[in-house]
């Protein structure tokens, strides 16, 4: 068996728990143990990695690998409608080609930021190994305003699911039919819920810029059953609000929409530096936690962030909602996003029976705290070296 100790100044094993002087042990791929590290007495080969941190690899639950190469090419400040217009038009000029590097890329750079486990909404499909590292959830999502057939089969690939684009986008017949099949799989339904302005207002009045586009196209949405409440209630109207669905954004979402979240136990992401870019708004994360709701993070596509980092995303978290539990963040950039992608049981957390998907960083503290507190907020130079 190839044993191997980890050892280092400090051991983040949760939110929780910190281990000073600790030492994780991995035998096969899985983690076997967390103790001391001092002493010779251990089993295997021995690495001391140094006086920063060993940490559980992070999660990044939403994103779109297939964006990557429009990196810096849509312009400054647009409304959020022209954004979506521009990403159409650049994505329609991209080849297969351009795409396929973009996801490549993509993960490449997922992986140097120390993710080992992303959620991808992709229109294209593109299969990885098995085997290959960070592990992607492909979420083949549809963005069509007619009910249509899906053309993709969940048998053939476990980390293959479905997704919509948003309530708005997406005819209410299609949703349905994609939650039905992602259910009979055991899968998880990922949607952009309740991101901008521009699809609250036609959800709740069934009018504004957003109608005035369907009404050009000719896209008749009289049968979609608007105007509702809100956007969540929308989706729970039709039926696919339920713990296997991932609700992502959740910018315009009001207390009884955050209610509804919590009472369905639906799973959310949230994109913080995405909104901040595109809409200039941002989730009430305080209030999603003090009901129970426990956020993962992710950090939507190059075309709206300039990076896939979730050390970024925690930072820019812990700049813009100074209150909030620091260790709460580093969960949902960890367990929190391993669960909501239905992996809670494999990564997010150092446990023994875990897969060993381990970060080093050069984050140098006294205490615990401080540590908890450095990694939250980014203040650390460097990049995490992912230790398997
Ligand atoms: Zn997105």
């Amino acid at each position: 068996m190839n044993i191997k100790n980890h050892r280092a100044k400090w051991v983040l094993v949760s939110q929780e728990k910190v281990m000073e002087n600790g030492c994780v042990t991995v035998a096969n791929g899985r983690i076997t143990a967390i103790g001391r590290g001092g002493g010779t007495h251990l089993e295997g080969e021995v690495l001391d990695h140094g006086a920063g941190v060993i940490m559980p690899a992070t999660i990044n639950a939403h994103t779109h690998l297939e964006l990557s190469l429009l990196k810096g090419r849509i312009p400054g400040k647009e409304d959020f409608l022209s954004w979506v217009k521009a990403i159409i038009h650049l994505k329609d000029c991209l080849t297969n080609k351009d795409i396929h590097q973009g996801l490549l890329s993509g993960a490449n750079e997922l992986y140097k930021y120390g993710a080992v486990l992303a959620g991808d909404h992709r229109s294209v499909s593109m299969q990885f190994p098995d085997t290959y590292w960070p592990v992607i959830i492909r979420f083949r999502e549809y963005l069509r305003l007619e009910p249509a057939e899906i053309l993709c089969d969940l048998n053939k690939d476990k980390y293959l699911s479905l997704a919509a684009h948003a309530p708005h986008t997406t005819a209410p017949e299609l949703i349905k039919r994609m939650k039905d099949e992602t259910k009979r799989h055991g899968r998880i339904f990922s949607v952009h819920l309740a991101e901008s302005p521009e699809e609250a207002e036609f959800i709740t009045t069934a009018k504004g810029k957003w109608a005035g586009l369907l009404n050009e196209r000719g896209v008749k949405f009289s049968s979609w059953g608007l105007p509702a409440k809100s956007p969540v209630s929308y989706l729970d109207d039709i039926g696919v609000l339920d713990d296997k669905t991932l609700a992502v954004h959740l910018v315009q979402a009001g207390p009884g929409d955050l209610d509804l979240i919590a009472e369905r136990g639906a799973c959310v992401c949230l994109c913080p530096r995405s909104n901040n870019r595109l809409i200039e708004e941002l989730p009430d994360i305080p209030a999603m936690l003090k009901r129970g709701i426990r956020p993962a993070l992710g950090t939507d596509s190059l075309a709206s962030v300039e990076t896939l980092s979730l050390f970024d995303e925690m930072a820019f978290i812990s700049e813009s909602f100074p209150s909030l539990n620091s260790g709460d963040i580093i969960s949902m950039a960890t367990i929190n996003g391993a669960k909501v992608l239905g992996m809670g049981e494999e990564l997010g957390t150092l446990e023994p029976g875990k897969r060993a998907a381990l970060l080093y960083l050069p984050v140098y503290t006294s205490s615990a705290g401080m540590l908890i507190r450095s990694l939250a907020a980014g203040s650390f130079k460097g990049l995490p070296e992912v230790i398997r």
